[in-house]
């Protein structure tokens, strides 16, 4: 497969939203995949990954309504951290390390979801995405930085993701998916139930992978099928066709997804109908005298 001297770090963002998953169990709809079900999967990719080569790294973060936590490994015990490079030489108790693993995962979601701090307003709280990636992002620069000399890093992130997107948080999605995409970091992701254009368009940008998976309950195959493979092993497999890509782009004004906008020449922001200063940059735009529509600018 890759490389002697790569390691693979895989960092898993799960979206255990707890009104998402709450809301698949009321409904209890028997050919969709239900919390613990999908948490198995993941823990069955996971111990796969690791199992694949010894330099093979682990993280997963869960995100929640309100937060995004760490769930593995966790960073101030030094004896749990199989994932860690350097502690992960085969021995005979790899397996309980991975049953170690798998329980300390379960455990700490449990508790995540346990400890739930609702907003009361709100039917439909989002999951942390950012959060979660800003967190997986962190650590894969502190992995790089701690990378053994003559090694090299291979990171890549994998969002499995349930709830819905929330166009309010289109400008911290975007900016760390733009920060990823700088640090040769991929995105891959896996939308349930619905489709996600802010995955669609992390994994394009990335050059990751971006599946809706509507048969929910075949998570598995896909994670193995397709996410467990690194990056230069998908180019020998088949890959699903890439469906359109969701471009939309939230305005700065109300964090609408706008198919046409305005954007400022200076900053680059948009909005989703004309103003005469950007609420960015306080650029003033000068209107001519006459015919004040389309003066400035106009995008997409
Ligand atoms: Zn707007
Ligand atoms: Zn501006």
């Amino acid at each position: 497969m890759a490389e002697d001297n790569s390691i693979s770090l895989v960092v898993v963002i799960f979206d255990a939203n707890p009104v998402w998953w709450g809301r698949i169990a009321a409904e209890g709809t028997k050919n969709q995949i239900n919390l613990s079900g999908c948490i198995d999967s993941l823990l069955v990719m996971c111990n796969s990954h690791l199992m694949m080569k010894h330099t093979n790294s682990l993280a997963f973060i869960a995100s929640h309504t309100s937060r995004s936590k760490f769930l593995f490994p966790k960073e101030s015990k030094a004896d749990d951290n199989i994932g860690e490079q350097e502690n992960s030489f085969p021995s005979d108790s790899k397996c309980e390390k991975f049953a170690a693993m798998n329980d300390m995962i379960v455990e700490e979601i449990k508790e995540l979801i346990a400890d739930v701090n609702l907003p009361e307003d709100s039917n439909n709280p989002a999951s942390a995405l950012p959060s979660a990636l800003c967190m997986a992002l962190c650590y894969i620069h502190r992995m790089e930085k701690e990378c053994p000399v003559g090694f090299k890093l291979k990171p890549r992130i994998l969002i499995v993701k349930a709830s819905p997107d929330e166009a309010d948080q289109y400008l911290t999605t975007m900016n760390c998916i733009f920060a990823a995409q700088k640090n040769n970091v991929i995105i891959d992701s896996c939308s349930l139930h619905q489709s996600s254009g802010f995955l669609q368009q992390a994994a394009d940008v990335t050059g990751g992978v971006y599946l809706k998976i509507d048969e929910t309950l075949s998570l598995l195959q896909h994670l193995l099928w397709l996410y467990l493979p690194g990056h230069h092993t998908r180019d020998m497999l088949v890959l699903p066709s890439s469906q359109d890509i969701d471009y939309r782009a939230a305005c700065f004004c109300h964090r609408k997804l706008v198919d046409i906008g305005f954007v400022c020449s200076v900053c680059l922001s948009i909005y989703c109908h004309f103003r005469p200063r950007c609420m960015t940059c306080q650029t003033l735009f000068k209107l001519p005298s006459l015919p004040l529509s389309r003066q400035k600018k106009k995008k997409k």
